[in-house]
């Protein structure tokens, strides 16, 4: 699920990046490709419910989210 290409060599999974689908935060490392869509973890749930019509029964997409707070802190705005 997480064979992100990383062309640069170094670790990314763990910058926080946001949906584009949800506006939510989401650890790039967990972002997920469905249909030629990058999408988070909850999108992607949402999609695969729906495409197959099914409950998603599967704990593998939860743990750790990032937070607002750990996003601006990456993105230097903390004083904001
Ligand atoms: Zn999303």
């Amino acid at each position: 699920m997480s064979d992100i290409p990383n062309m640069k060599g170094f670790h990314e999974d763990k910058k926080i990046v946001i949906c584009k689908h949800c506006g939510k935060y989401e650890y790039w490392g967990k972002m997920i490709w469905l249909s030629g869509k990058c999408m988070c973890r909850d999108c992607y749930k949402a999609e695969w419910e729906s495409n197959s019509g099914k409950v998603y029964i599967w704990n593998d997409l939860d743990g750790d989210k990032p937070t607002r707070k750990e996003y601006e802190v990456q993105e230097g705005v903390e004083n904001a």
